[in-house]
């Protein structure tokens, strides 16, 4: 088991849409253990393979009782909206407000390619729909405003400016 290295914006791996897994073996299953453990060592919600710089459609969510392995994930419904704070651990420091659907179904496979859907409300439909669009290379971001976006964009240019001053 190794910890992986989190790509931080704006690294443009983090812009890559993933592929499909297409096979389901062990380096599959070491990978997905990596990751699981990379998330909880940051105290990450979700993470997705995208945020290590592997072009996989691979997420894990971590959230109260729901210990959620997704491969090769699709929504295939929403309804409803709610507004709610998110954070990234592609973005340190940074949570913002961000209009998401309030109920998603999401189909996926699990890590031995074996077919389950779920469907999620309130927090875990956020979480689910945040993973998800990492994998397209979308971005909290990108549903925020154009001027919050160049907020937060300077923000994190300022903060790996002084990250590279320290000895
Ligand atoms: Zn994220």
């Amino acid at each position: 088991m190794s910890l992986l290295k989190i790509l931080v914006y704006p690294d443009p791996a983090l812009r890559e849409p993933s592929k499909e897994v297409e096979r389901f073996d062990s380096e599959l299953g070491n990978f997905i253990r990596d990751l699981w453990e990379t998330m909880l060592a940051y105290d990450g919600v979700g993470l997705a393979a995208t945020q290590v710089g592997k072009n996989l459609r691979v997420c894990v969510i971590s959230w109260k009782e729901h210990r959620l392995i997704l491969v090769n994930p699709r929504i295939t419904g929403t309804e409803g909206e709610q507004i709610g704070e998110e954070g990234c651990l592609s973005f340190p420091g940074i949570f913002e407000k961000i209009r998401r659907p309030l109920k998603v179904r999401v189909e996926a496979v699990d890590e031995a390619g074996k077919p389950f859907s779920l469907e999620a409300d309130g927090f875990l439909a956020r979480a689910l729909c945040h993973e998800i669009d990492h994998l397209d290379g979308r971005l909290m971001i990108d549903h925020l405003s154009h001027l919050k976006r160049e907020i937060v964009r300077k923000k994190l240019l300022k903060r790996s400016k002084e990250e590279r001053k320290k000895p």
